[in-house]
């Protein structure tokens, strides 16, 4: 025993994308301290009640310490202990004779939100294995605003929080509760501390709209009415960047007919902001340059999510916002392997065609599978039957819209694995568990894709119990089983220097720095224009035609109609102590939000004789749940904001653990879909509440 503690410098992750960098103190293989490191590029010494949580997870006593593989009926609960040799030759013998059977496009391999470099690394092994069908929450997650920036300006536009902005309209996010890929709250905050105006949108006062200069709080589901009309009054109002404009956009005309007639009068009836409110904040941002729209992925909770993002696109650019310091950037990847290669996306040319959705006409250069589709392809056997699934850092029975229909899914499939920390729900119901590492015990890399341009170390920092491996480790062994070996390593470890290569570090060097970032350029478009087909910003598609796709960005009513049987508005937000379905489990977390708790306005409250901690009932026309009453005056009188990825994992295993109690996807569905993305309808929906 040594009572030395040693400092390792390593980034946060697995509690949200990750991003914030960490000084952990280790003794004897075990995390005794942890704090924010002050040299942190995105937080600066800044850490979330999360990550203090983070080391509880490794001793804790529900995490995941063998592979299992199910002994009784799906869902009994009874496992039987196996070896990683049995585990990795159940997963091969299955995926195997599925591919066997009804080809290798009918395995789907399923990812939660990415941790690290697992995900990518499951693409790999999809991409080697040759199936198109990489599952994945995008539909509700990054997808409508990425795939949506590449059709409208060829990039996707991130806010720039490292460069002073004179604004930041935060529209549907709320950093200071959750990171937005980067967009850590305290970079924002340094912001506002030094005179940045902010305009937060949102039905809620969340902490950051009450220390805003403005709050529009907006009627959940009519985004993209307002973003119209804030157009309007800027180009009403001669307030555009005329310069920009006339040489860099496509479609201006157009689009300015088309947005007469998004009156602030027309809108606030659609969103309940005052029209002076809309007109005074259309201003705003349009005055100030730079000006920076941090977009969160409320906005892409329901079937408008392509026109939403497109006209918030239109927003930055009529302004002169896009791709200017302090405004929406195009980050420049580090000089790492390119994310085709990584995944090795040369061996399935024929991915884009073959993948699930693309049957269901989805939008090009959407890449992984809408759940919604996948569970078609399941249940209905359309556009091919799908009959088994690898899934990791993922819990689809809570995470995915309509849990019932998922239920039915994962039920149906002949077989599915599951790899995590913890048994969970999802876990549950698989065939066969394998029990994950966290990011702490081995050596990572945060990740592909984080689209603010840079990659982060992730050394490990303790060892994991015995049997615990690195999901990049599962699938590195899985992959030399199941698909030509010669397209993996002897050690997984072997990927990381294969990702560092063409920026000449190894891993062990690329940890000394910390962090790669890409050169800092804008403007780029200088040089060679935007990558669209015009060569512009296209505020009208020129493409609309073959896309199927409206060319200007419209409001095409709320995403459900009005219903005075239900006459409520269900919304959801996510809460600072969790990670979507994640970590109920932790102590800490726990005991800071004990239940899942339901924001209903005081007057709300007493119409419907509610109190304060009240049980209640929250019912939509697809099902019913129960949460803990709060009331509060942050939220419109007509709003009800429920948590959401609640299970209880204290309860019993083979009753799921309470799966279907206080889960908001209970009240979700998948019977309206928009069409570019597969996206439901998760925001906006008519409910109705009573006390239990
Ligand atoms: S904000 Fe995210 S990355 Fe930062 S400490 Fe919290 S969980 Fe970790």
């Amino acid at each position: 025993m040594s009572n030395d503690i040693h400092w390792v410098k390593t980034h946060c992750a697995r509690m949200d994308h990750g991003g914030c960098a960490l000084k952990v103190g280790v003794q004897d293989n075990r995390i005794v301290s942890l704090k924010g490191d002050p040299d942190g590029y995105l937080n600066k010494g800044y850490i979330c009640p999360k990550a203090t949580a983070s080391p509880d997870r490794l001793n804790h006593p529900l995490r995941l310490r063998h592979p299992l593989k199910r002994k009784g009926a799906r869902g009994e609960g009874k496992w039987q202990k196996i070896s990683w040799q049995q585990a990795l030759d159940c997963v091969c013998e299955n995926l195997q004779s599925v591919k066997d059977r009804l080809g290798a496009r009918s395995v789907a391999f399923c990812q939660g939100m990415p941790k690290g470099l697992e995900h990518f690394v499951l693409i790999r092994l999809a991409n080697t294995f040759g199936s198109p069908n990489v599952v994945v929450v995008q539909d509700v997650c990054h997808a409508p605003r990425e795939v949506s920036g590449l059709h409208t300006c060829g990039f996707y536009p991130v806010a720039d929080f490292h460069h002073k902005s004179r604004l930041v309209l935060l529209w549907g996010s709320n950093p200071s509760s959750t990171n937005e890929e980067g967009q850590i709250s305290s970079l924002l905050l340094n912001q506002i501390k030094q005179g940045t105006e902010l305009i937060v949108v949102d039905p809620r006062r969340t902490g950051l709209a009450a220390k805003a200069d403005r709050w529009l709080q907006i009627r959940p589901g009519s985004d993209c009415a307002l973003a119209l009309s804030f157009l309007n009054v800027i180009i009403t109002e001669e307030l555009f960047d005329k310069n920009f404009t006339n040489n860099w956009t496509h479609g201006f005309d157009e689009l300015a007919d088309h947005v007469s007639s998004y009156t602030p009068d027309e809108v606030s009836r659609l969103t309940w902001i005052p029209a002076n409110q809309i007109k005074e904040a259309a201003r705003a941002y349009a005055r100030a340059r730079p000006a920076a729209i941090a977009w969160g992925n409320a906005i892409e909770h329901n079937i408008q999510s392509f026109d939403t993002a497109r006209a918030l696109i239109c927003l930055m650019a009529v302004c002169g916002n896009l791709d200017i310091a302090g405004g929406n950037i195009q980050a420049n990847e580090p000089e790492i392997l390119s994310l085709g290669k990584f995944v090795r996306a040369d061996l399935l040319p024929s991915k884009p065609k073959e993948m699930i959705h693309a049957h269901h006409h989805t939008i090009p250069k959407m890449m992984t599978v809408p759940p919604a589709f996948f569970r078609k392809a399941v249940l209905e056997g359309f556009p091919y039957p799908i009959g088994a699934a690898y899934v990791q850092c993922a819990n689809p029975l809570l995470a995915y819209a309509d849990s019932r229909q998922t239920y039915e899914t994962l039920m149906k499939l002949d077989f599915m694995a599951v790899s995590d920390i913890v048994m969970t729900p999802t876990a549950a119901l698989a065939d066969l568990v394998l029990p994950a590492a966290t990011h702490f015990e081995f050596n990572d890399i945060g990740h592909y894709g984080l689209g603010h341009g840079y990659i982060l170390a992730r050394p490990k920092v303790v060892d994991p119990p015995a049997e615990c491996w690195p999901d990049i480790k599962i699938l590195n062994e899985l992959g030399k089983m199941l698909t030509p070996a010669q397209y993996w390593y002897d050690n997984h470890e072997q990927l990381l220097d294969a990702l560092l290569a063409p920026a000449g570090l190894d891993f062990g060097q690329f940890t000394e720095r910390g962090l790669l970032k890409g050169g800092y350029q804008t403007k780029k478009y200088e040089m060679n224009g935007f990558k669209t087909p015009s060569g512009k910003v296209e505020l009208s598609l020129s493409r609309a035609t073959e896309l199927k796709v409206p060319a200007l960005p419209e409001f095409n009513g709320y995403p459900e109609p009005q219903d005075p049987a239900y006459p409520l508005l269900l919304t959801s937000a996510k809460s600072r102590y969790y990670l979507h379905s994640s970590y109920r489990w932790l102590e800490q977390l726990r005991t800071a939000r004990p239940h899942p708790r339901a924001l209903i306005h005081p007057q709300t409250a007493s119409d419907y004789n509610i109190d304060e901690n009240d049980d209640i009932i929250i019912e939509t026309a697809y099902g019913q749940i129960s949460q803990i009453a709060h009331l509060t005056d942050s939220v419109h009188p007509d709003v009800i904001v429920a948590a959401c990825g609640w299970w209880f994992p204290e309860e019993k295993m083979e009753a799921l653990f309470g799966w279907d109690r206080s889960n908001f996807n209970i009240l979700t569905s998948t019977e309206k879909l928009g069409r570019q993305f597969g996206t439901p309808n998760l925001k906006g929906l008519n409910c109705r509440i009573r006390r239990k």
